[in-house]
């Protein structure tokens, strides 16, 4: 039997690769990680089905699946998207660096309503980290983004990371002005 749903929600995820976006997602859809994890070539999405208001969400969140190797993101990915994970890496500044030309990117394509997360990811590595909270916290300020850090490995802020998204995204774009 169908399950009703109320909306669904597309929502992409981008990023430089090996930031951490297969097992964000592997870790939200499926509750699972695997450290030797390798790009599969060609967009992929996975779903889950949630609640928020009482409505039923079934968020779908697209992985680029290896395609940023070859700086080949098409518009299609972008497409009716509402929301969108921009990852980068804790322990690797260029990752950082490069955020700013993901979210040209991004704004070039998708809708200029989109909800965006800016996620450092790889919060474990302690001892390797390169970027600050601070100075994410106050790029995502500047460009009005959301920021969080996660660690996909030890699934912390994962859950967090996307709930804050599609929470976003259902204000926006269901609620109505009471
Ligand atoms: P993608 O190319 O952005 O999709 O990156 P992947 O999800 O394939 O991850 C790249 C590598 O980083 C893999 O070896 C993962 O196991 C590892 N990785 C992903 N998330 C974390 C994390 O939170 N902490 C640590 N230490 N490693 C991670």
């Amino acid at each position: 039997m169908n399950q009703r749903v109320d909306y669904v929600f597309k929502v992409v995820l981008i990023g430089d690769s090996a930031v951490g976006k297969s097992q964000l997602l592997a870790r939200f859809a499926r509750n699972e990680f695997s450290l030797d994890s390798k790009a599969t070539v060609g967009v992929e999405f996975q779903t889950r089905t949630l609640t928020i208001d009482q409505k039923i969400i079934k968020a779908q969140i697209w992985d680029t699946a290896g395609q940023e190797r070859y700086r080949a993101v098409t518009s299609a990915y972008y497409r009716g998207a509402v929301g969108a994970m921009l990852v980068y890496d804790i322990s690797k500044p260029q990752t950082f660096e490069h955020t700013v030309r993901w979210l040209e990117e991004l704004r070039g394509h998708a809708d200029k309503n989109i909800v965006v997360i800016l996620v450092g990811n790889k919060s474990d590595l302690v001892t390797q980290r390169a970027v600050s909270i601070e100075e994410a916290k106050a790029f995502a300020e500047t460009e009005n983004l959301f920021f969080i850090e996660t660690s996909a490995l030890e699934s912390t802020n994962v859950e967090t990371a996307f709930l804050t998204v599609l929470t976003e995204i259902y204000k926006t774009h269901c609620k109505k002005v009471l």
